[in-house]
């Protein structure tokens, strides 16, 4: 693995709609190799594995994280945020936070809020200002984004831990193929799609696709169960137990042609898969395959723990089967393989 490359991903700061500092990344990777990038209005990045005149595959996954925005700035000094994606509640709460400012500067501060019944509101960052004009001097102004900060750091039995692991996961897993594949000939052509604004309603996806309109697409995304130490039967996303394979959330239910062969793949290189259901929420999946007349699509990632929060802990196994299961499934990828998912006579 490339600890450092993930590492990069981790601590780049990317909420919804702002990814620059994430696409910038995958941007060096493909202009090294020489790659063909094309973007859609939204930002989201498309790069061209190869030439192929197969059929066109979409391999996907999200830059954004979740985070916050700045709303407005008090007389005493403190600054109002709002979430931008479902941040989880305990993660709103004397939390360390990063600002980015609109000239790039990075500002330090602890987000705290106020506990109402469930929810956590009137949340504020607190950069130990004193008046609005202190922080107007370090350059803070509504709009700017707000982002755990929270250093990468590598944990024992090769287990990793760090912040935006949802979905900097899937963008290390498209430069990771995009490494090891770009001078490999393959019967498909296959374009490495990291989306803009997928923790705000599946935004990039939607319209990455329509730029591309691929023939089939693998959207990469990472969840975690909500028991981080339940180890029964329902959970299908334990750390070290191999790539989650997503049969159902409540956006897509995947052609069960298509996971069986992922199935079949995974079988015959002898990795294990995690057969997962979602009880809640999506991924851009839910948006990518209801593109055009539809595209068969099914999820796949590595699980973590601890999603939606300040730090997420990842083991580099199930990152590295991962891989491996995409390698083989673009490598198995042909005309017969759509055609067969394609056609609902036989
Ligand atoms: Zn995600």
């Amino acid at each position: 693995m490339d600890i450092a490359l993930l590492k990069a991903l981790s601590e780049a700061d990317a909420i919804a709609a702002s990814e620059q500092e994430v696409r910038e990344i995958l941007l060096r990777e493909a202009d090294a190799l020489g790659k063909e990038v094309q973007f859609d209005g939204l930002g989201s990045v498309l790069i061209r594995l190869n030439e192929s005149t197969g059929p066109k595959v979409m391999v996907c996954a999200h830059m954004d994280e979740v985070g916050f925005m700045v709303r407005s700035i008090s007389r005493e000094g403190a600054i109002d945020v709002i979430p931008i994606g479902n941040v989880r509640m305990t993660a709103r709460e004397l939390q360390p936070v990063r600002i980015t400012t609109r000239h790039g500067v990075k500002i330090n501060g602890l987000l705290d809020g106020e506990r109402q019944g469930n929810e956590v509101a009137k949340l504020r960052v607190d950069i130990g200002a004193c008046s609005a004009d202190e922080v107007a001097e370090v350059g803070v102004e509504p709009g700017d984004r707000v982002t755990f900060a929270t250093p990468f750091c590598e944990l024992p039995h090769h287990r990793l831990m760090g912040k935006a692991f949802d979905d900097r996961l899937g963008c290390y897993l498209l430069i990771s193929l995009l490494r090891e594949l770009h001078q490999t000939p393959l019967n498909a052509e296959v374009w490495l799609v990291a989306s803009s604004s997928e923790e705000v309603g599946l935004r990039g996806g939607q319209t990455a696709t329509r730029k591309l309109n691929p023939d089939l697409a693998l959207v990469l995304d990472t969840a975690c169960w909500g028991k981080n130490f339940d180890y029964g039967c329902d959970n299908h996303r334990q750390i070290g137990e191999g790539p989650m394979l997503v049969m159902y959330d409540k956006t897509l239910i995947a052609p069960p042609r298509l996971t069986a062969w992922v199935e079949d793949t995974a079988a015959r290189h002898a990795i294990s898969l995690q057969r997962d259901m979602f009880s809640n929420g999506g991924t851009d999946g839910g948006a990518v395959h209801l593109s055009g007349t539809g595209i068969p699509t099914v999820v796949l990632g590595p699980p973590t723990r601890h999603g939606h929060c300040a730090a997420s802990i990842a083991d580099a196994g199930d990152i590295s089967l991962t891989h491996q299961l995409l390698v083989a499934l673009l490598h198995d990828m042909n005309a017969k393989t759509v055609s067969h998912l394609t056609d609902f006579r036989c």
